[in-house]
């Protein structure tokens, strides 16, 4: 679904990304995991086209993403931070959106599923940090796309909209779509993660499956086993990196 080769990103002398090989599969949910600034969000800026690599090539599901803007109505994004016109309200923000992408998508549901029916005639700018991410996340689950990238989705959602997303995504999953999924809590990583990319200093530190992870560190936790894994450190790295 997702082919990445050879990306590299420098912002100014700051090299970010230096070398990212990886693919993802359709069907399956990648976590991207990695400490501040080991280039995440760079990753899937790319990715999207909203950061446009120094080298190398990405595909989305088989196009080359260089000069072709359609392949972005194949994805639904949830951005870490959303930017909303502020003086709207939520149906027409929704409204707004559904005239960018030309598509109806399904609000309806999901206004439900998250609680926010009260909130709908009320302008964004009123709103609690978490309504407005619960819009963020409506926004990136409503247009039925095929790829869908979350940027810390959870972060300021209560208990049961947690739970409801989780819910929804591994839905959208036994439907045969796929997720990168960034985030920093590991039990949501466990829970719904076929596979993790751990990002280190602008490289893949490790690839493989949750399991495969803890096995490989002999931990029993996702957390103590990712601490094993960077204590363990040059030593090891060679064998862990996938190139
Ligand atoms: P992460 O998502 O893993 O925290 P980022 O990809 O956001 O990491 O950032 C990696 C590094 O790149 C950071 O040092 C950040 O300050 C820098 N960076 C990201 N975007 C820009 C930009 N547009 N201009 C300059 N530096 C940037």
């Amino acid at each position: 679904m997702v082919e990445v080769t050879n990306i590299e990103k420098s912002f100014g002398r700051l090299q970010v990304l230096k070398g990212i090989n990886t693919q993802i599969e359709k069907g399956k949910i990648v976590a991207v995991l990695g400490p501040n600034g080991s280039g995440k969000t760079t990753l899937i800026k790319c990715i999207l086209g909203l950061v446009i690599p120094d080298k190398g090539k990405i595909f989305v599901n088989g196009r080359d993403i260089k000069n072709d803007f359609n392949y972005r109505n194949d994805i639904g994004y949830l951005p870490q931070i959303a930017r909303f016109p502020e003086n709207l309200n939520v149906t027409e923000l929704f409204e707004m959106i559904r005239d960018l992408r030309k598509s109806e998508g399904n609000s309806e549901e999901l206004v439900s599923i998250f609680g926010i029916t009260d909130f709908l005639n009320k302008p964004l700018r009123s709103l609690s940090g978490g309504t407005r991410q619960k819009v963020n996340v409506i926004l990136s689950l409503m247009f039925n796309p095929l790829l869908y990238i979350f940027d810390e989705p959870t972060v300021g959602l209560d208990p049961i909209s947690r739970v409801r997303f989780k819910e929804w995504v591994k839905k959208e999953k036994s439907l045969g779509k796929t997720a990168l999924l960034v985030t920093h809590l590991l039990s949501e990583v466990d829970e719904l993660s076929d596979e993790l990319i751990f990002l280190l200093e602008g490289k893949i530190y490790y690839k493989g499956t949750p399991g495969e992870l803890k096995e490989s560190q002999k931990e029993n936790t996702l957390e103590k086993a990712i601490a094993r894994l960077l204590e363990a450190g040059g030593g090891q790295r060679q064998e862990l990196v996938e190139s």
